[in-house]
């Protein structure tokens, strides 16, 4: 899917510099595989070890390697116009991309260094759907103006994407003891894990980041420094609580309360567990 997202970015990309009004569909076919090509030749040749084909600097002498065939197909275009626009091609539909989900060295060969946003999920269906059922359409009814408004879409949807993870980062980070948050991207959600002085969890937000996050699984780091698994938390007679059990443990686990005072935690000892776990149960039913 990924190769796909690859491949109908570059033919979308392809027919909106190339395609004029005049092309056969035979042309159009042309500059589709052409840009297809572009879209996914930085994967064929990193497959062979190679990080060339994914490094911004070398994207220059990559437009000449492609501008020079893309010449013999004699669309009546100047070297310079496909020089500049096959390195546009290879910078949207592969650098960029790539750049949004799984990270690239940028500078190589100056730094092996991978920059990534994590912002797109791997082969999102709403780009590489979107951009194929795009070019079944500019390829039927010779509508190269369709890819350039295509491309100007999925801008706007990348954009709309970035601003939603910006918000959603600052809805994570709602506590001052924020040690690490991890972001990533999935179909239609954001995954998330931030770890805090004293609280790891581990959740999802909704993809405008909107609502209340979704939390899978949260642990507690006692003042003991072991991690415990969270049953249940509440705040009672102004007091938060926390209900813990050891962390892995399956079966006849004993549960721990914790009561945080004066930014404390502090174990409520064993003999009056039993009446704490209770009142928080029957707080927790009403
Ligand atoms: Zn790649």
């Amino acid at each position: 899917m990924e190769l796909l997202s690859h491949a109908a970015v570059g033919a979308i990309a392809s027919t909106a510099f190339y395609a004029k009004k005049s092309a056969t569909r035979k042309e159009y076919i042309q500059i589709m595989l052409s840009g297809s090509i572009i879209g996914v030749s930085p994967d064929l040749t990193k497959y062979f070890g190679d990080l060339y084909g994914h490094s911004l600097i070398m994207l220059p002498l990559a437009g000449v390697i492609f501008g020079l065939p893309l010449k013999a197909w004699k669309w009546g275009f100047s070297f310079s116009y496909l020089w500049i626009t096959s390195a546009v091609i290879l910078l949207l539909s592969h650098l960029l991309l790539d750049y949004a989900h799984n990270g690239i060295a940028l500078l190589y060969p100056f730094s092996q260094e991978e920059y990534k946003l994590d912002l797109i999920h791997r082969g999102d269906p709403f780009i590489w759907f979107t951009c194929i059922l795009v070019l079944c359409f500019v390829l039927l009814f010779r509508l190269s103006k369709l890819s350039r408004l295509t491309i100007i879409f999925i801008s706007t949807f990348v954009l709309f994407k970035l601003l939603c993870l910006q918000y959603t980062m600052t809805r994570i980070q709602d506590d001052s003891n924020i040690k690490q948050v991890l972001i990533s991207p999935s179909y239609l959600n954001w995954n998330y894990s931030k770890e805090t002085s004293y609280f790891t969890t581990i959740g999802t937000y909704n993809w405008f980041g909107l609502g209340q996050d979704t939390i899978i699984q949260r642990w507690f780091v006692n003042p003991n420094k072991e991690l415990q698994l969270v049953l249940f938390e509440t705040n009672y007679d102004g007091y938060d609580y926390v209900l813990t059990k050891e962390n892995g443990c399956e079966s006849n686990c004993s549960m721990l309360v914790y009561r945080k005072a004066k930014s404390r935690w502090v174990k409520i000892q064993n003999d009056a567990i039993e009446e704490v776990i209770e009142a928080l149960y029957l707080q927790a039913k009403e």
